[in-house]
Formats: C-alpha cells, sequence, structure tokens
C-alpha cells in the first residue's frame, strides 16, 4: 500500500512552527490590505467631500480630521464606487449612533424609513358607544 505514505509524508514533513508563522503572515497581509483599502477609500472621500459631518454638520480640519469618518450607505464595505455614491461623511458618533439605528430597525423587523402609526385606540369602541346612544333616541 503506498496510498497512505503519500498520505503521511507532507503531514510528517509539516512542523507546526512554519506553519503557525505562515497563518500570521497571511493574517497580517489580510489586515495591512483592508487597512490600506480603508485608507484609500477615506482619503478619496475626503477629497470629494467637504469635511463636515453629514448628520450634526460639525466642521472637522486638522487633527480632529480622525473623528471624520466614512460611512457606507449600503452598509457594505467592499462597495465603493469611485464617484462616491455609497460613501457618507459622518462624524464617529454620528456614525455609531447611524448602526445603532440600524441595527435596532432590523430588531425589530422594520426597513430604515417604515414608521408606520401604532395603534393605540379601538375605532369601534367610538363607533359602538353612538349606535348605542341611538338606540336610546
Ligand atoms: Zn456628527
Ligand atoms: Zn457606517
Amino acid at each position: 500500500m503506498s496510498i497512505p505514505l503519500i498520505i503521511e509524508f507532507p503531514v510528517m514533513a509539516k512542523s507546526p512552527v512554519p506553519d503557525q508563522s505562515r497563518l500570521d503572515r497571511v493574517i497580517a497581509e489580510a489586515r495591512r490590505h483592508s487597512s490600506e483599502r480603508e485608507a484609500t477609500y477615506r482619503e478619496r472621500a475626503l477629497k470629494l467631500y467637504p469635511w463636515i459631518c453629514g448628520r450634526c454638520a460639525r466642521e472637522f480640519s486638522g487633527v480632529r480630521l480622525r473623528e471624520l469618518t466614512v460611512h457606507h450607505k449600503d452598509h457594505n464595505h467592499d462597495n465603493n464606487p469611485l464617484d462616491g455614491s455609497n460613501w457618507e461623511l459622518l462624524c464617529i458618533y454620528c456614525h455609531e449612533n447611524e448602526h445603532a439605528r440600524v441595527a435596532d430597525e432590523a430588531a425589530r423587523g422594520r426597513s430604515p424609513g417604515d414608521q408606520g402609526p401604532v395603534a393605540t385606540h379601538n375605532p369601534f369602541a367610538d363607533l359602538q358607544k353612538r349606535l348605542d346612544e341611538k338606540k336610546k333616541n
């Protein structure tokens, strides 16, 4: 039987140490790519839009510019059209609120903007009362 030997050989040849460092490299690489990508679209968004929070309208400049972040309107961080149509500049506070609001709405099973009125009274209760009054007259 030569097949088990073929399977076993690469397993025995591998030591766990280079494996781990390879994994670390892959993770580090992925992290570097994602932060590079983020820096790229943030830079671009800052060139496209005035440095103003889209919610609270605060202006940012200098070191405080760090507090201005890029929000993805469709919440897909991989969707980065170069015309900026999926980006919105939000300060870190409004950005957090925006995500909390959407998460809240998702939890309640509502889509954003669907603010239907909640029925607080029974419209037929009044009708029944009026019918009763009619009978009395
Ligand atoms: Zn804001
Ligand atoms: Zn966001």
